[in-house]
Order: C-alpha cells, then sequence, then structure tokens
C-alpha cells in the first residue's frame, strides 16, 4: 500500500538509527527531507540512494497536494527532518494531518526523540510530564509560558536555544529560585552532559564554563511540589479525620 512513512532518524548518535528506518529508507520511491543537503550526508553514511525532495515550515502546505498526487500513482515516500522524530519541534504537522482527513495511510517508523532521550537519564520524575517545544523568543511571551510551565505538578520540557538559556535561567532564578532544574546538552554526542541544580546553580555552572553554554539543550523543570498544593488541605476537616481515631 502506497504510504507516507514518518522516520525518526538520530540526534547526534549515528547508531541511533533503526533497522526498520534503514530498510523503510531504501526501499520508498523518495525521501521527503526537511534540509536535503543536511540529510544527504545521513543517507550517504548509510548507503542510501533515494531521490530526495524538500519539505520544511515554508513549504510544507504547497507540498501536500503534490504529496497526493504521488502516493495516488502509487509511490511510497519517506518524511525525514534533520534529527529526531519529525513533528516534535518540527515539519509535517501539516501533511500528516491532511493526509488523514483524506484517508492516505501515514505509518510511524518510531525512533529518537531528545524530548524523550533527556527525559529517560534526567532524574526528574518522569511518569507525568509536559512538552512544551521551544520556548518563545520573546522575554514577555517566554516569561508567561515559564509562568504556567511552573505550575504544573508533572515534570516540564522544553527545547530552548543555546543562545538564551542564560536569560532563561536568569527569569527561572526570579520565577522560582528553589525549583530542582536539568539542563541536557548535546545528547547522544561526544560532550553530552546532565546538569542538575537549581536556576541560580546552574547559572554558576554555565558561567564557570561557558562550552555549556553551547551545543542543543533540552531544559527540563521539576514539578511544583505537591506540598505547595498541601496547603489547599482543609485543616479542620483533617484534624475531624483523625480525631476518630485518637484515644
Ligand atoms: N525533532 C527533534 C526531536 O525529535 O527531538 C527536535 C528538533 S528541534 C528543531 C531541535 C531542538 O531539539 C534543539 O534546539 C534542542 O533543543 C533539541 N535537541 C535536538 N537534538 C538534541 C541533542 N542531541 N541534545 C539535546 N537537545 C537536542
Amino acid at each position: 500500500v502506497p504510504a507516507l512513512y514518518i522516520v525518526a532518524t538520530p540526534i547526534g548518535h549515528l547508531d541511533d538509527i533503526t533497522l526498520r528506518a534503514l530498510q523503510v529508507l531504501r526501499n520508498v520511491d523518495r525521501i521527503l527531507a526537511e534540509d536535503t543537503r543536511h540529510s544527504a550526508h545521513l543517507l550517504q553514511h548509510f548507503a542510501i540512494d533515494r531521490p530526495m525532495v524538500s519539505l520544511h515550515e515554508h513549504n510544507e502546505a504547497a507540498r501536500v497536494v503534490q504529496i497526493m498526487r504521488w502516493l495516488d500513482a502509487g509511490e511510497s515516500l519517506a518524511l525525514i527532518t534533520d534529527a529526531g522524530t519529525p513533528l516534535i519541534s518540527d515539519p509535517g504537522f501539516v501533511v500528516v494531518r491532511a493526509l488523514r482527513e483524506q484517508g492516505y495511510a501515514v505509518v510511524p517508523v518510531p525512533g529518537v526523540s531528545a524530548v524523550i532521550t533527556a527525559l529517560c537519564a534526567a532524574g526528574l520524575p518522569s511518569d507525568r510530564f509536559q512538552f512544551i517545544g521551544f520556548l518563545p523568543s520573546k522575554n514577555g511571551p517566554r516569561e508567561r509560558v515559564l509562568t504556567e510551565a511552573l505550575a504544573y505538578t508533572g515534570t516540564t520540557l522544553c527545547y530552548e536555544s543555546p543562545r538564551r538559556m542564560v536569560e532563561t535561567l536568569e527569569v527561572l532564578a526570579r520565577l522560582a529560585p528553589q525549583r530542582p532544574l536539568v539542563i541536557a546538552r548535546e545528547l547522544t554526542k561526544q560532550f553530552e552532559t546532565f546538569l542538575s541544580g537549581t536556576a541560580d546553580e546552574l547559572l554558576r555552572r554555565l558561567r564557570d564554563d561557558t562550552d555549556q553554554q553551547r551545543g542543543e539543550m533540552v531544559l527540563l523543570l521539576h514539578g511544583q511540589a505537591t506540598e505547595t498544593l498541601a496547603t489547599e488541605i482543609d485543616v479542620d476537616a483533617l484534624l475531624g479525620l483523625l480525631a476518630q481515631y485518637m484515644p
């Protein structure tokens, strides 16, 4: 059946590509890539030689009809992005929604995503989490997004540009000075680092070692502690309940 395969690629370590991803990429008629030049290196590394066309945020809507024509003609297609899982802070959603609406087959070929990679090794609670994508680049919207995220009781994960990480930590130092944070940097690569601490502690680490301000980063915020929520407990009701067990 002609289908669009959504194929995850590595976020650093090339061995993180899956066997199934390689098999799919070798067999599709065409590969849609966010940046064909960037992906050419990956495909070359795995000796995959399929025709490539670009699919990025600026031409995604315009490509939809063409993609449907290729599928109608019996072609199978793969979508890849520069790194990790397509659609996760990456192009693809417009196409996937349109294909689903029209009844075309969309097949996930799962693999790495920086958000899950960070979560599984950061040491923050992983039972409940929210992913909020890239933080806004402008100060006002970013502070609003962070304020809202800080009220969440599970772990929050976001992508942040290395250029703004210091500024973001300064905002967090003001909004939530005690909150445990983790910066997961250069995941699966040679200089993979997990830095844990409060915003002030992390600011110190980043200023002492400016190498820590470079590379790709996921920022994790510990959830709002439930002790804070405990103040909302009705103390009289609780005492009444405990009184039943008192002699
Ligand atoms: N689709 C990708 C995924 O599944 O994770 C995300 C693409 S988004 C355009 C790129 C951002 O993801 C980076 O700015 C960084 O925040 C995060 N990221 C990607 N690779 C990473 C890595 N190796 N280590 C840490 N963060 C990474």
